[in-house]
């Protein structure tokens, strides 16, 4: 017990120390942008070199404090969710909204809108977030809730990445945690009975599931999985190897994982992204699997091949020997639907997308939704988040964006919304009026009125 007070107490200390020095950065940075310098992202929007200079926040990332009676951490912004997690679970606890890939940290869920199979449960990761410690642009730290002096700046944070200010530390409310997870997947053959089925296990009451999701691998093959906390003991899968996960959806109709790895089912293969990089090849897999099988790996490579521009000097070389081109569209998205809109938005998804296979997972924003700033959901209503991650094959050369676009408009016809961790082509107009900027320019006059930080609309869709 004294181990741990002692603990608890130089992990403070050390974290208003790292704050004292942050703040003082901030307040010294003389006119100049800042950006982060952190060691992981999850971002996929390609980000122009600026002169911003880097703020180094990479020592926060401790989980400060659990309180297990009150079931609530302190954590630190830059903590990421395997950290996260492995410290509550050793609680036997786990915070209520993980998201699936291992290094996106609190802060980086929580200002980029994070979301998960529990999310028909508990909403979105920042709904559950009592109060954040948040590093403004003038270097003044202010202690943020949604009932205190700095509520206005605690309801825009969600969905603002880093463009009001940066999340030093976050106190998250906690769940009890279970050794074990058993999962059951169903398969459809058809669209209407999956989301008729989707909706029916998704309705609140005693016998709901512990979690919800589902994928779509053809307009013929759905499958949805619901999982349950559980005490027994059977014996366990494990898909940190040679087993794929995604695979044993249609090979399996029952499962079960220790809670930890059913956490990151997700990770090792990035969802299925790891095909592109020949890592569902048993060969590849035996050789490299240790350190490949991870998300992080993954977009390593993936940021190395967009800054290197691979792509383009292989098409260079090809047009220069007069070899045909072909040209895909990269469409890495996560979008929201309402649940009565979601077969509209399959048809359209099928019809133009076809990016195989879909993620599919239900939210429910709870009841004090109404007051985020920066996006709309109905309180109580079920939305299904779309995840799709590939490239569209395009035959216009000089076009960008076609089907992006495409996307972002029938997103907005279908009443849904758009996540803004990858590419955006919204006029700015149009971007304003989806994402309440009014209430954003005020916010941003009052909190960062010299311009520390790049406004949403120069990060989200330009770039910057
Ligand atoms: C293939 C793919 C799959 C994904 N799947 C999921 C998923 O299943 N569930 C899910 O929830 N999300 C998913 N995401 C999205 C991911 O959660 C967001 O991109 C999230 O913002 C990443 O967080 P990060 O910690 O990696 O932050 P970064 O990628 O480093 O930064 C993201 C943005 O957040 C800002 N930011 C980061 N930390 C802070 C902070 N402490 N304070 C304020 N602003 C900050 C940064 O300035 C930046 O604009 C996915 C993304 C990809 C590419």
């Amino acid at each position: 017990m004294e181990q741990n007070h002692s603990n608890h107490f130089d992990n403070w200390e050390s974290h208003r120390k790292t704050c004292r020095e942050l703040s003082h950065a901030m307040a010294s940075r003389a006119g100049a942008r800042v950006s982060l310098s952190k060691r992981t992202s999850n971002l996929f929007r390609t980000r122009k070199e600026t002169e911003a200079k880097k703020l180094d926040v990479r020592r926060l990332h401790r989980v400060l404090e659990i309180d297990p009676e009150q079931r609530i951490a302190e954590v630190e912004g830059m903590t990421t969710y395997e950290d996260f997690a492995d410290a509550t679970l050793l609680k036997g606890l786990r915070p209520p909204v993980v998201p699936e890939l291992k290094t996106i940290t609190i802060g980086g869920a929580v200002s980029g809108l994070g979301i998960e199979a529990s999310s028909f449960r508990y909403g979105l990761v920042h709904e559950m977030v009592e109060e954040m410690e948040i590093l403004c642009g003038d270097g003044t730290i202010r202690i943020c809730r949604p009932d205190n002096e700095n509520a206005d700046l605690f309801h825009a944070i969600p969905n603002s990445y880093g463009s009001l200010g940066y999340i030093l530390r976050l106190r998250v409310k906690l769940l009890p945690a279970s050794p074990f997870v058993k999962i059951a997947h169903q398969r459809f053959p058809e669209r209407m009975q999956f989301l008729s089925a989707m909706e029916a296990v998704c309705t609140p009451g005693p016998h709901a599931p512990d979690f919800v999701e589902g994928v779509a691998f053809t307009p013929r093959d759905f499958v949805l999985t619901t999982a349950r906390l559980t005490h027994d003991r059977d014996p366990v899968s494990d898909y940190k190897g040679m087993q794929i996960y995604y695979q044993s959806l249609r090979s399996r109709s029952e499962d079960l994982m220790t809670m930890r790895d059913f956490l990151w089912r997700w990770d090792p293969d990035w969802f299925w992204c790891s095909r592109s990089f020949g890592m569902q090849n048993p060969l590849l897999r035996r050789l490299f699997g240790r350190w490949m099988l991870r998300s992080s790996s993954y977009w390593k490579i993936q940021s190395l091949y967009r800054k290197w521009k691979i792509e383009e000097r292989v098409h260079a070389i090809r047009s220069a020997l007069h070899l045909p081109i072909e040209r895909y569209e990269p469409v890495i998205q996560d979008v929201e639907i309402p649940l009565e809109k979601a077969s509209e938005f399959f048809e359209f998804y099928f019809r133009e997308i076809n990016i195989r296979p879909c993620w599919i997972c239900p939210m429910r924003p709870l009841e004090a939704a109404r007051n985020w700033t920066l996006f709309t959901m109905e309180p109580g209503a079920l939305y299904l988040n779309f995840g799709f991650w590939g490239s569209v094959r395009t035959f216009s050369e000089g076009a960008t964006g076609h089907f992006n676009r495409r996307i972002e408009s029938i997103v907005q016809d279908l009443g849904g919304r758009k996540s803004l961790y990858s590419t955006s082509f919204f006029t700015e107009d149009e971007f304003w009026r989806i994402y309440n900027g009014d209430a954003y320019k005020k916010l941003k006059e009052k909190f960062d009125p010299r311009g520390a930080f790049q406004s949403l609309y120069q990060k989200a869709v330009l770039g910057h």
